[in-house]
């Protein structure tokens, strides 16, 4: 931080160099204030039943407007909470929202929560889940818990044992993002999961030619023949969800095609409404038998 420096010279190193750390400092505090006083929201993806395009579920997305900075991507600000050792503050907060929000929806609609790895690394998280469904009067089967694999690296034993406790309530639990990373095929069988959730480069990638059908074939039997059920995520375009329901084994889809992440009133409203209008509104593929 020379004087000597111009401050043309400055800006310019600031620009080029700096800019990405600033931007971290700044909303490592600026999110800290957030979590703390509650002012991130939560916005709800509709899940769809890939036979008849009836919305069946939502995933709970965090989301975070700030006032001068707008948008900041969950991409960006997850990984910070990570490190800041406040994602677990987030996760309670999007469990306590989702599982409030999801009561007030009819019957067949469950809530999907993501879950960090660093909530895993301490005991509290069954804890927080069980309160969180008590206080909401929410059914534990109407909440899903979603992991990832990085998850499962780092504490795989601990993980396994939190797993077990929660699944035991009846919560359900996802593994996301399925097929990108660094995949491990014993997870499927090793974790106590109910759903896997095939990542959507793996779609994209059918409709290129760049992933090989048989691919996705080869993981929907795998997957049957464990017990697991699949979600497929990414879905954006008519013609994916016709490969995708081409399968046969593929009972849900989440995507662009049946909408982004929504308020709590429009998930309310597209569960009420008659699941024909619901696919003939969102997904016309879906309405062909
Ligand atoms: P994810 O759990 O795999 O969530 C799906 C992401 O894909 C969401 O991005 C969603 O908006 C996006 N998406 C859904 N359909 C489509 C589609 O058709 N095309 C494309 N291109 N994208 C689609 P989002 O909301 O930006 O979240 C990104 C990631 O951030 C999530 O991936 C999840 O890993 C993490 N995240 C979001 N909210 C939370 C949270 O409350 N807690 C934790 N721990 N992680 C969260
Ligand atoms: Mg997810
Ligand atoms: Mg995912
Ligand atoms: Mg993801």
């Amino acid at each position: 931080h020379s004087k000597a420096m111009g401050k043309g010279v400055w800006s310019l190193f600031e620009r080029d160099m700096n800019d990405r750390y600033l931007r971290r400092q700044l909303l490592k505090g600026e999110l800290a204030k957030a979590i703390e006083l509650g002012t991130l929201s939560v916005r709800y993806q509709p899940i769809v039943e890939a036979a008849t395009g009836r919305i069946v579920g939502c995933e709970a997305l965090s989301r975070w407007h700030h006032p001068e900075h707008g948008n900041v991507s969950p991409a960006e600000y997850i990984p910070l909470a990570e490190e800041m050792g406040i994602i677990t503050k987030l996760t309670e907060s999007v469990i306590r929202t989702a599982t409030r929000e999801c009561a007030r929806w009819p019957d067949h609609v469950t809530v999907s929560v993501n879950l960090s790895s660093i909530d895993f690394q301490r005991d509290g998280i069954g804890q927080i889940i069980q309160n969180a469904l008590e206080t909401a009067g929410l059914p534990a089967n109407r909440l899903i818990v979603e992991i990832t694999e990085t998850a499962v690296i780092s504490n795989e034993a601990d993980m396994i044992d939190r797993l077990t406790r929660i699944r035991r309530t009846g919560v359900g639990i996802a593994l996301d993002d399925f097929g990108t990373g660094y995949s491990s095929l014993s997870y499927l069988h090793r974790l106590p999961l109910d759903r896997v959730k095939i990542d959507r480069s793996f779609v994209a990638g059918i409709e290129t030619g760049d992933t090989p059908l048989a691919l996705l074939h080869g993981i929907t039997d795998l997957c049957h023949g464990l017990g697991l059920k699949i979600t497929v995520e990414g879905v954006e375009t008519a013609s994916q969800l016709a490969i995708v329901r081409g399968s046969g084994k593929i009972d849900k889809v989440q995507g662009y095609l049946f909408g982004p992440a929504l308020p709590a009133t429009a998930i309310a409203e597209m569960a009420t409404r008659m699941p024909a209008e619901n696919a003939a509104a969102d997904a016309p593929a879906a309405v062909a038998q």
